[in-house]
């Protein structure tokens, strides 16, 4: 599904954020990866869905060389991979549901996006997608209402919305308090186990990063020190 073949990452300031990474994820795999500030993991998630570009070794994701794409195939291939971030990067000034539809219609202007543009059928889904994370009931709230759990759930149902084969999680839960936090996590596995969506995701709290993943990545200095099922971690990664 995903595979790193010999990945580097060198950024255009010299520092070399990846070095000889070789990977493969299963779809339907829950990955956690872990490791100390700067060593490397956002870098890692964020070449799969070419925010950055690499600079050596190829990367596959569903048969594509991620590298070889090019302008609008960028885009399409981005639609099936959903991105979650620590700041969660909702419309703050309207509803719940609006920031659910907008990732129906990515290239529109947002005055477009907000003046009714959407179809009863993609209401249907994005109701469908708050339901699934449990905030179906907020969704006519103001989204700056909500709470940050309530809010990553927001963005969890944006995501869902546009049918995911994978999600990207970077420090979701980086901002949140442990019991929010847990409760965010319980999302992320449902949806793991439920649709089969891989889910691979940066996390440094290592202890709920074993408690929820199946499988845990440890990188350091950019390279991957650790890789296997949570229940054979050792310190120190
Ligand atoms: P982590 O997510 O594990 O904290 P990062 O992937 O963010 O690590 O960073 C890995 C290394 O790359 C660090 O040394 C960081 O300073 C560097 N880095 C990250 N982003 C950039 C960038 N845009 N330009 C230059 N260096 C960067
Ligand atoms: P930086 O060193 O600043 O992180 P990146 O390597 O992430 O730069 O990418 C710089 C620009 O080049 C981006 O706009 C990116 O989309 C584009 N790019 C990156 N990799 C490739 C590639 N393999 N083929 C074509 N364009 C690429």
């Amino acid at each position: 599904m995903i595979e790193f073949i010999g990945v580097d990452k060198k950024y255009a300031n010299g520092t070399t954020a990846l070095q000889d990474i070789n990977l493969t994820i299963e779809q339907g795999e829950f990955v956690a990866v872990i490791g100390l500030s700067g060593a490397g993991k956002s870098t890692l998630i964020r070449c799969i869905n070419r925010i950055h570009g690499i600079t050596k070794g190829t990367i596959i994701v569903d048969k594509v060389d991620v590298s070889k794409l090019k302008g609008r195939d960028i885009r399409k291939f981005r639609r099936r991979i959903g991105m979650i971030f620590q700041s969660f990067n909702l419309v703050t000034r309207t509803s719940v549901i609006n920031n659910v539809l907008v990732s129906f219609v990515p290239e529109l202007p947002m005055w477009r996006k907000l003046a009714g543009v959407f179809t009863k059928q993609q209401k249907i889904k994005a109701l469908e997608a708050l339901d699934k994370v449990g905030i179906l009931d907020k969704a006519f709230v103001r989204v700056d209402q909500l709470s940050g759990g309530q809010q990553q759930r927001v963005a969890l149902a944006r995501t869902l919305a546009q049918s995911p084969d994978i999600i990207l999680a970077d420090e979701p839960i980086a901002s949140l308090d442990p019991v929010t936090s847990r409760i965010v996590m319980d999302d992320f596995k449902k949806i793991n186990k439920e649709m089969n969506i891989s889910v691979i995701m940066n996390i440094h709290h290592v202890e709920i990063a074993l408690e929820y993943a199946d499988r845990i990545i440890g990188i350091r200095k950019g390279e991957v020190v650790f890789d296997g099922p949570s229940s054979k971690v050792t310190q120190g990664i």
